[in-house]
């Protein structure tokens, strides 16, 4: 396969490493380096693959630095593959800077289909599918009830991440603000052997949650609201 662009973003597994696609072994081997928010992770899924690269780190507190750096070298024939710690750069991770900067700078790009965390959440939600809205991780501090009060009104199928120390915080803000009658999923450890989607209404969830460990890496997605 000839490579042709310089930047190549290229998502890896979520947990299960049987979810890395042909395409991203091949462009991960055949460019001449690899940009990585973790290279001691990324080294070891790259090892356990058999592939043996250059690895530089980028990540959200090196990007603005680096950024100018890697243009240059893209603009001198250097093809670079992004990679993030898991799923797809850029989706809550970093990504969107480097890409921006490609495009002013005339540096074609390819972004590889691949894992995310978003997708099987919401396909194993069962809600609607025609209109959706991914809010990644809602603002910790500033900004965050004005997004939650927004929400309120949406009737599309609305898509978060969470960690699991504010999980149960979250779940309790989003009952606030759009009734604990309303239908939420909770998607955990998806593609990992402890998987597990709980789908019911926001109250029942955080009971379960009050009941039960709070552990692994979560995506909830909540029903819109209802137009009767
Ligand atoms: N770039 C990633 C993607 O494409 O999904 C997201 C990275 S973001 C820093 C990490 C968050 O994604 C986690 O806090 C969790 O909300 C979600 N996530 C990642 N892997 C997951 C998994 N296996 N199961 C459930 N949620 C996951």
């Amino acid at each position: 396969m000839p490579l042709t662009p310089s930047l190549f973003i290229v998502p890896t597994p979520i947990g299960n490493l049987g979810d890395i696609t042909l395409r991203a072994l091949e462009v991960l081997k055949k460019v001449d380096l690899v940009l990585a928010e973790d290279t001691r992770k990324s080294g070891l899924l790259l090892k356990h693959f058999g592939i043996s690269q250059s690895m530089q780190s980028f990540h959200n507190f090196n990007e603005h630095r680096k950024v100018a750096q890697l243009i240059e070298k893209m603009h001198k024939g250097e093809k670079m593959a992004l990679i993030s710690d898991a799923g797809t750069p850029g989706i809550s991770d970093p990504g969107f800077l480097l890409v921006r900067e490609c495009l002013k700078n005339d540096i074609p790009i390819e972004c590889l289909p691949g894992p995310t965390a978003f997708i099987p959440a919401l396909v194993k939600s069962g809600f609607s599918l025609d209109r959706f809205v991914f809010e990644g991780f809602l603002p910790h501090k500033k900004g965050r009830l004005s997004r939650l009060q927004k929400l309120n009104q949406d009737e599309r199928t609305m898509v978060f991440y969470e960690s699991p120390h504010r999980l149960i915080k979250t779940l309790k803000q989003l009952a606030e603000h759009l009734g604990p009658e309303r239908r939420a999923s909770v998607s955990r450890e998806l593609t990992k052997i402890h998987e597990q989607t709980i789908t019911s209404c926001l109250k029942d969830i955080i009971t379960y949650y009050s009941e039960h460990k709070v552990r692994g890496e979560f995506v909830i997605v909540v029903e819109g609201k209802k137009t009767k």
